[in-house]
């Protein structure tokens, strides 16, 4: 029986996507063999990776002077990738950090760079206002991370025009609502959250900022490099590529952006008005700033968050502890999860509250 996963990543897949690549597990469209057999320098293995990231660029609108690269290392890889990419050792960087997320990228970035903390959220329940950062006057970029995974704190819109480019780790909500593509130098991803299994991340990397990657850059995480390769410099993760493909596909399929980003809000929506309405569980992230994607909560007797999560467990809902670092109750929403599932999650809080509130 599938469980309704709750986990901010790896997540759910769409069911639809699973059973075609279980189809297609053992024979490819007649291939003969599976894809994560085939050679990536295959025409069938390159046609799955064109229509992928003709995809992506689709659903994204990605306008035609960005690169679409797809890599491994995560997005922890790229949070040292990204000053390796863009700046010298000492150069500058700005970043505004309103979640741990933020502020891992910004320690890696240490290693390599001067950083500037132009604003911190202090606690982490708000995205800083534009009006305080205090930028750097050459930074080498702005990094942002729009959506926090594990603090469920979400920009409500991207920031208004910067002189630096903005980078932007869009980890947790690639694909879940529209962005404005344009508005970035560069956006990256881990996929396992909204696009596909691990071991895959995407970079999109405006034209004129490639190129200028410090000689030391590892081969692997050099976007020139890899952009000028079409991504397969060395072997890309094929399989996850493959499946990210299918998941374009899927999301296609049910409207693209636009009606994915009805859903996810109707999705949160329900569920933040069930935290809101009750004394018993509440969300302490400043209304304007809540994630549509990883909704974080409490309960007035923490000391019951283990019978919570065990018996949501027992009932096929999964994963619903916070995390390691902050504790508390999260559920994540991704675009796979379905309406159904946050039903499920809201009629057995209800059910929770009565028996223990
Ligand atoms: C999950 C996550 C990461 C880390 O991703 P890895 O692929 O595990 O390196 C970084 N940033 C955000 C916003 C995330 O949600």
């Amino acid at each position: 029986m599938r469980v309704y996963n709750f986990s901010a990543g790896p997540a759910m897949v769409p069911e639809p996507v699973l059973k075609q690549a279980a189809e297609e597990m053992l024979d490819w469209h007649g291939y003969g063999m599976s894809v994560m057999e085939m050679s990536h320098r295959s025409p069938e293995f390159l046609q799955i990776a064109e229509e992928a990231a003709a995809d992506l660029r689709e659903l994204m609108r990605i306008p035609d002077d960005y690169r679409v690269l797809f890599l491994q290392g995560g997005a922890t890889g790229q949070f040292a990738a990204i000053p390796m990419n863009l700046a010298k050792p000492t150069h500058t960087a700005d970043y505004v950090i309103n979640g741990i997320w933020g502020k891992k990228a910004a320690d890696e970035a240490k290693k390599f760079i001067k950083v500037n903390i132009a604003a911190q959220a202090d606690p982490f329940t708000y995205v800083p206002d534009q009006k305080a950062w205090r930028l750097s006057d050459k930074a080498a970029y702005i990094h942002i991370t729009p959506n926090e995974t594990i603090n469920g704190v979400a920009f409500k819109a991207a920031p208004i025009e910067t002189k630096a480019s903005l980078v932007g780790d869009i980890s947790s909500m690639i694909l879940s609502e529209s962005i404005d593509v344009s508005r970035y130098g560069v956006l990256y991803a881990g996929a396992q959250k909204n696009m596909g299994p691990a071991g895959l991340a995407i970079v999109i990397v405006r034209d004129d900022l490639l190129g200028r990657a410090r000689k030391e850059t590892p081969l692997v995480w050099n976007w020139s490099e890899k952009s000028v390769a079409g991504s397969m410099l060395n072997t890309p993760p094929t399989y996850s590529w493959y499946l990210a493909g299918l998941i374009c596909k899927w999301l296609k399929a049910q409207g693209g952006i636009k009606a994915i980003t009805e859903i996810n809000h109707r999705k949160a929506q329900k569920l933040y008005v069930t935290i809101d309405e009750s004394d018993f569980y509440s969300n302490n992230i400043k209304p304007d700033y809540r994630s549509i994607m990883n909704v974080v909560f409490t309960l007035a007797k923490p000391e019951l968050d283990k019978t919570f999560t065990e018996e949501a467990g027992r009932q096929g809902l999964k994963n619903l502890g916070g995390h390691r670092s902050v504790g508390g109750l999260r559920a994540s929403i991704y675009n796979a999860m379905p309406e159904a599932g946050v039903d499920a999650l809201i009629k057995f809080m209800k059910e929770f509250e009565k028996k223990y509130g």
